[in-house]
């Protein structure tokens, strides 16, 4: 899978990209805690920058300095990872540690207080603590909310997704540059990654599943941007489509022995490319609070904590993702061009304090990137 890590600036609110699934933060102090260093430095990628463009030729616009950068600053390194290489990782992870994975297992109903799950095969599944990490319209939550309904906001935005095969990109000489050193690099693997975020006010409910309907809204959404990006387009044979939603911040997480985390607590708009890396630092602060549990009458107390520190951080998270969102969809006019200048200190390697680009902000970059929870 290649590894590139460039956006494109908005042209009537669209928005286009490349990247595979990046992360920093409390995901570092997962690996070495867990002794896995050795295993996401195989898989990771530590991309050098982040690149955003200008949408119809491409000038660069936008460069967020990652690596060494991140080293220096937060003593992490900014990581990017296949979202396959990574399940595949953390799988490994958990049968050497002895945990028993079992798939096909539709979790039909919970029992917060026992507390248990029950399989859509009718087995009941005993247990001290249950968590949930599910989609955005998990049930759990309105369980873990006393039966109170928390729906996922549609955002107006919609994410076309899909790969390209690496040597057709190769091939062309027009577009072979995007995979060369030391902008862009590539991990092990065949495909390019595309993801095409814009704004899309249709409903869902509406959309057909017939691959040459998303094939030709993918590009007529697309057309006349950067030839760059409209050729790595044409070479799409076919793609998904997602709605983008962000869930409503939830207030609780926790009830009886059941804890959501991940997307059901908290999926957000993919605009800081963090909603896996909070849910891996949820992973991180959760063992951390259980750990200092010595009997069972005080998980409890544990995840009272645990839940106060995470539903701030990715509340944060959630608000940031959303503000990125606007600031990238901007149409095309002056406050898209204010935001242009803005972003110009970062291109020419001049200090700055502040800056649009969400990413490159030193304030954001320092609670983003440089949070630990505890
Ligand atoms: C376009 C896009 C780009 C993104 N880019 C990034 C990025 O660059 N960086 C980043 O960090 N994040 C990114 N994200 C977000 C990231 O994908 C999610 O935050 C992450 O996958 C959440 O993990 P999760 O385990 O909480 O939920 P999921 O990955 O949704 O996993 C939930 C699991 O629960 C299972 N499940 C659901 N219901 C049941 C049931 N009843 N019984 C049993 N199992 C069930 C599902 O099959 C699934 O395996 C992006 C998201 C999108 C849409």
């Amino acid at each position: 899978m290649s590894l590139a890590k460039v956006s494109y600036e908005t042209k009537e609110s669209t928005w286009a990209g490349w990247s595979g699934y990046s992360n920093s933060s409390e995901f570092h102090a997962a690996a070495p805690e867990a002794g896995t260093w050795s295993l996401f430095g195989e898989i990771c990628y530590r991309a050098p920058k982040g690149i955003e463009r200008r949408w119809e030729y491409g000038k660069v616009i936008g460069r967020t300095r990652l690596f060494p950068a991140f080293r220096e600053q937060f003593d992490a390194p900014y990581w990017v990872v296949h979202k396959v290489h990574f399940l595949e990782a953390m799988h490994k992870l958990a049968v050497d540690l002895g945990v028993s994975i079992e798939l096909a297992s539709k979790v039909t109903s919970y029992d917060v207080h026992h507390p248990s799950i029950t399989l859509a095969t009718g087995s009941i599944i005993h247990a001290d603590l249950r968590h949930r990490c599910r989609r955005v319209n998990s049930s759990t939550r309105k369980i873990v909310l006393g039966g109170k309904e928390s729906l996922p906001q549609r955002t107006g935005f919609s994410a076309y997704r899909a790969v390209v095969d690496i040597k057709r990109i190769q091939n062309d000489p027009d577009v072979s540059w995007l995979l060369e050193k030391p902008s862009f690099n590539l991990c092990t693997g065949k495909s390019f990654n595309v993801v095409l975020n814009h704004e899309d006010l249709s409903d869902p409910a509406d959309w057909r599943q017939d691959k040459d309907w998303r094939l030709s809204n993918m590009r007529k959404d697309f057309e006349g941007w950067d030839p760059v990006l409209s050729k790595i387009i044409g070479m799409i044979d076919k793609t998904m489509k997602w709605p983008l939603y962000s869930s409503s911040i939830m207030r609780r997480w926790v009830s009886g022995k059941l804890v959501v985390l991940g997307d059901a607590a908290h999926a957000m708009v993919p605009y800081m490319s963090q909603g896996s890396a909070i849910a891996v630092e949820d992973g991180v602060a959760i063992a951390r609070c259980l750990r200092k549990v010595s009997t069972k009458n005080k998980i409890y107390l544990a995840l009272s904590i645990f839940e106060k520190v995470r539903i701030r951080r990715a509340s944060q998270m959630q608000e940031a993702s959303l503000l990125n969102s606007k600031i990238w969809h901007f149409p095309d006019g002056p406050i898209q061009r204010a935001r242009d200048q803005a972003m110009r200190p970062e291109i020419e390697d001049l200090p700055f304090s502040h800056s649009p680009n969400q990413w490159s902000n030193p304030a954001t970059q320092m609670w983003c990137y440089g949070y630990g929870s505890f």
